[in-house]
């Protein structure tokens, strides 16, 4: 994060308003899109805060930080400062230029190189697969949440071009799709070292498509993209709404798959789940093998905490793991978060580790789990928040004003208790379960799409958490 922030372009307590708001919407936002979007932002806080404004590297990832992120991050500023802060955004200026490339004009950190880099000898780390080593075969801990998804993997990296392809892996955040797809680069790549293989976010890829196309370098741009025998395409749900994106992504899915190289992606939902795809794009994306992660089940979230801590140089006895596994159970992020604290925590205090230290390191996570949220207590908090009658969480009316917010309550009523749909549906009026179900699925499918409503959704568990 240094280079993000060099020091003497915000004061320190503005500094620190900034990085609060980095640090959340690490956490919030999944971590490609995290550290493509956010990461790379300079800011610069007036001394009175009253103003931020937030650097960016060239025109058109400031229009994309525009369009997706400012009023999210302004809700965060106003949340973490107390009070609404004027957020704006600006080119960056050239003297602080961030790398050492030799044509800034339009350059953007992190990205592949210039098309005029391409040629091996003007640096030889150029054709960047973008693998991260680190992700492996080895420390991606098995269970039956991920069982065929790794083994169709396992199988991929041992004979690409043949069956599955494409591969699709889909399941919710923190589950190890991105984890599984750098494990099949890197193990090809271990078996045949001079293999192209290139990894990519689904949001990179549309950011290299509109440079091709700003810049007119289609040739290059599809030469690169067509010459490869693995691709690894992550998170391909951000390609909706992109048609120029999809149209490329689908010639350079059928160069691919004519010439028998591979192709992995990964996404949120299953192929017919996505929106605003293309159907052409969808049914090529089903036609290989597609399967799918889970969260993973109470023993293999023991075994990963073991594995990571030993990762870590420190044994984890097993007593100690299964009370963290009971207590962590969304996704595989939130347990090495989990980890992460206690190890500071024993490290710290030169203690061993043991369930009392356990629960001491993770006392606010356990607090707020512990904390109960009741379904009436999130209808009166939704019906406040969109300013319409508790009462008509239960009633029969249909109007939109209503049934939305209605359908939000049983959204968070899911998500953030124990009650089962039909319980959650007698206490919204004796609705059905199915009437639950399809307001649970409809809000967290659109809450994927609509920046607005995911940032309504967050205010209100965040309200509702205490
Ligand atoms: P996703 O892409 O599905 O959101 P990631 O691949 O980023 O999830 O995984 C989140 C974190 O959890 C990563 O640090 C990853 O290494 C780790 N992880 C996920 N699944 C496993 C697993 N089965 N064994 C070990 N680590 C895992
Ligand atoms: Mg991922």
């Amino acid at each position: 994060m240094s280079e993000g922030h060099p020091s003497g372009l915000a004061s320190g307590a503005g500094d620190s308003l900034w990085q609060a708001c980095v640090d959340q919407l690490a956490q919030e936002l999944p971590e490609q899109q995290f550290n493509t979007w956010i990461k790379p932002l300079v800011a610069q806080v007036a001394d009175d805060f009253s103003k931020v404004t937030i650097f960016v590297a060239n025109r058109f990832k400031l229009d994309w930080v525009r369009a997706q992120y400012t009023s999210r991050i302004a809700g965060l500023l106003e949340k973490l400062y107390g009070q609404p802060v004027q957020l704006e955004l600006a080119l960056a200026p050239r003297e602080p230029v961030v790398r050492t490339y030799a044509s800034p004009a339009v350059q953007e950190p992190g990205l592949a190189a210039e098309p005029g880099e391409m040629a091996e000898d003007a640096s030889p780390a150029v054709f960047k697969n973008r693998l991260n080593t680190a992700l492996t075969f080895d420390n991606l801990v098995e269970g039956t949440a991920n069982r065929m998804a790794r083994a169709a993997a396992m199988h991929v990296a041992g004979t690409p071009g043949q069956l599955y392809n494409p591969l699709f892996i889909y399941g919710g955040v923190g589950l190890g799709k991105t984890h599984l797809v750098h494990a099949v680069g890197n193990k090809l790549l271990a078996d045949r070292p001079g293999a192209k293989v290139l990894y990519i976010h689904a949001e990179q890829f549309v950011s290299d498509v509109v440079k091709a196309y700003q810049r007119k370098t289609f040739d290059e741009f599809k030469e690169r993209y067509h010459s490869l025998d693995l691709l690894l395409i992550d998170d391909v749900q951000f390609f909706a709404n992109k048609d120029r994106t999809q149209e490329e992504f689908f010639n350079a899915f059928e160069a691919l798959l004519a010439k028998k190289s591979h192709i992995v992606m990964t996404s949120d939902t299953y192929p017919k789940g996505l929106t605003d795809i293309h159907e052409r794009l969808v049914s090529r994306f089903d036609s290989g093998l597609t399967v799918a992660i889970e969260p993973p089940e109470l023993e293999m979230r023991v075994a990963i905490l073991i594995n990571k801590a030993r990762a870590e140089g420190t044994e984890m006895p097993e007593e100690v793991a299964f009370f963290v596994a009971k207590n962590v159970r969304s996704n595989v992020r939130e347990l090495e978060g989990a980890l992460r604290k206690i190890l500071a925590y024993s490290r710290f205090n030169q203690k061993e580790i043991s369930i009392l230290l356990a629960r001491e390191a993770l006392r606010d996570l356990l607090q707020i789990q512990n904390r109960q949220i009741s379904v009436e207590n999130i209808q009166k908090t939704v019906a406040d928040y969109y300013k319409i009658k508790v009462a008509d969480m239960y009633s029969k009316k249909r109007p939109a004003s209503i049934a939305r917010p209605r359908q939000i309550a049983m959204y968070l009523a899911k998500e953030l208790t124990q009650k089962s749909l039909p319980e959650i549906g007698e206490l919204f009026g004796g609705r059905d379960h199915t009437t639950v179900l399809h307001a649970v699925r409809k809000i967290s499918g659109e809450r994927q799409q609509l920046t607005e409503l995911n940032q309504q959704l967050h205010v209100l568990e965040q309200t509702l958490k205490g």
